[in-house]
């Protein structure tokens, strides 16, 4: 289509470059601060610091900011915050209305060479007679009447919709977004950064290419959908003459059983779907971190699908393997209950206390935590019931069963009251000497003191956002595929105490339970943990 012709950039253009930026790879990461970042915009990170930091090049946080009103000050701040998290550091943090003035001032040079003019179309008529590759009929307007307009429109003289200022480019390109896109439109709406300044906003196309240029960008990395896009980003910088960055495009990335566009997601937090950016069901990078996965573990995932011209669908279960084989390492162990029942060992005096060591990180390391055997105690409700059957190796009546780290119960009868079990029965004893354990082993929960009942907290237990693989896209359609039992609560949880004094953004692994974090809806006296991920993968469509 021509565009490639204007990518080299003269000598002179290219000496001038080269002197301020010494020959160094640069590039940016552009999010539009109107939203919070998703675990996309990680593969975006890691494709943009990434490449500047193999070729020991800088990489900018630049915000995209040129739509005011979708656009807030809590974006710019989380977003800040959240690359950090990731551990990036951007070399500068700059904000497309940074440069407004000078792209005012590009945009005058447009239209005194004629390449650009005011325009009247609504939006309506602008899309129709650009399906019909129709010219407007304000296009061959004389240069001197649109720089009046133009000015009138920057000194907030003329009506939010009644004039905008589009590029004069090539109406009969078979490339739609060579035919005369947006440059400028009239909005009275203040903006997050720039304030006060301005009634006239760029638009992304005009923005874009101009500021990659302005900032001596080296490598413009962008996703797929922008490609249609690189003849008008290089028309632009042909038609002002400026500095030409490379511009290459990369898959964007998609994970199965979610959302990832801003849209949606706005959606689901704005309707109450689910609560606020950083719900832990969302692939939101606070909702990752509220969950919590660790920044190695995403960025591992990005490592493992690399940087390929597709876009990708990846399995949530890709995912889930980077978060426990990360976790595995790093999370030390706990025994915990979620549905405790109360198991009696009726051998044990009423003022038993007896320590045994659990092992932090069993069979990697040597270090142990307490736990205290008393008579009364708890175990799982499901590891408990009434008849025994083959395949089952937890307790039922008569049979011996390990409490993990501790010793050996042997069940004797049980209690119900209206269906219910309420209390199991059994009596303790050490494992002798050169016994073979039997196969059934118990978590379990102990008195901190004879009498005195174990700290409960709430354990907030996720499971996919969306029943289906692929979420349905059109009209509101995907928010049928919802899965209705996404969370689950167990308010009466109980654990060994170490975990009770741990504060928000602990991570530990409730054996067999999975690996969990410590809310920040933690209180004194309401512990609140959110389960990251289970031990073990578990069935999805
Ligand atoms: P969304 O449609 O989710 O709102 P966006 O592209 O509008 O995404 P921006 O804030 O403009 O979001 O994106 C900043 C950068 O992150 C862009 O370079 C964009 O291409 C990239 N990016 C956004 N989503 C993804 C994704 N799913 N995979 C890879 N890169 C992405
Ligand atoms: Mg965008
Ligand atoms: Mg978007």
């Amino acid at each position: 289509d021509g565009s490639q012709l204007c990518i080299a950039n003269n000598a002179e253009k290219l000496a001038e470059h080269l002197k301020i930026t010494g020959g160094k790879v640069v590039t940016r990461f552009p999010p539009e601060p109107n939203g919070y970042l998703h675990i996309g915009h990680a593969k975006a990170m890691f494709v943009d610091f990434g490449f500047a930091e193999r070729y020991s090049g800088d990489c900018y946080l630049r915000f995209d900011d040129t739509n005011p009103e979708a656009e807030k000050q809590e974006y710019i701040d989380h977003i800040q915050d959240i690359v950090a998290w990731l551990g990036y550091k951007p070399w500068k943090v700059t904000y497309s209305s940074d440069y407004f003035t000078e792209l005012y001032n590009f945009a005058i040079q447009l239209i005194r060479s004629g390449n650009a003019y005011v325009d009247h179309q609504t939006a309506e008529e602008i899309k129709a007679y650009r399906e019909e590759r129709r010219p407007s009929p304000w296009r061959d307007r004389p240069v001197e009447e649109s720089l009046q307009l133009f000015e009138d429109m920057r000194r907030g003289l003329i009506d939010e919709g009644k004039a905008t200022l589009r590029m004069r480019m090539d109406p009969k390109n078979a490339n739609y977004n060579m035919f005369d896109l947006i440059a400028y439109r009239i909005k009275f709406t203040p903006h997050p950064h720039a304030g006060r300044d301005w009634c006239i906003y760029p638009s992304y196309d005009y923005t874009h290419c101009l500021v990659d240029a302005l900032e001596n960008i080296t490598h413009s990395l962008c996703t797929l959908e922008f490609e249609s896009r690189r003849a008008s980003y290089y028309w632009l910088l042909h038609v002002l003459d400026t500095y030409k960055p490379v511009v290459w495009e990369y898959g964007r990335l998609n994970i199965t059983h979610n959302v990832l566009s801003k849209r949606k997601l706005n959606r689901l937090v704005t309707d109450g779907y689910v609560d606020g950016w950083d719900d832990p069901r969302l692939l939101t990078l606070a909702g990752l971190r509220r969950r919590g996965v660790t920044p190695q573990a995403i960025k591992e995932l990005c490592q493992e699908i690399g940087i390929t011209r597709n876009d990708s669908e990846i399995h949530l279960h890709k995912l889930d393997h980077h978060i426990r084989t990360d976790l595995d390492a790093t999370s030390p162990r706990a025994l915990a209950v979620l549905d405790p029942l109360r198991l009696v060992l009726t051998n044990l005096p009423a003022d038993h206390l007896q320590t045994f060591d659990a092992k932090v990180f069993p069979g990697r390391t040597e270090e142990t935590y307490p736990v205290t055997l008393t008579r009364v105690v708890y175990v799982a409700a499901e590891d408990f019931r009434e008849v025994d059957s083959k395949g089952y190796f937890a307790l039922a009546p008569q049979k011996e069963c390990m409490l993990k780290y501790a010793g050996i119960v042997r069940c004797t009868g049980f209690e119900k009251s209206g269906g219910k079990v309420t209390e199991v029965h059994a009596e303790f004893r050490l494992l002798e000497k050169g016994e073979k354990p039997p196969k059934g082993v118990l978590s379990w929960v102990g008195q901190p003191m004879a009498g005195q009942e174990p700290t409960m907290f709430e354990a907030r237990l996720y499971d996919v956002l969306f029943k289906t693989s692929s979420v349905a896209d059109t009209g509101d359609e995907w928010l049928q595929d919802l899965n209705p039992n996404s969370l689950t609560l167990k308010t009466g949880a109980i654990s060994t105490p170490r975990i009770t004094q741990a504060a928000p953004g602990s991570r530990f692994q409730l054996e067999r339970l999975g690996y969990f974090c410590v809310d920040p809806d933690t209180r004194i006296g309401k512990l609140v943990l959110n389960r990251t991920c289970t031990m073990k993968e578990t069935n999805l469509a």
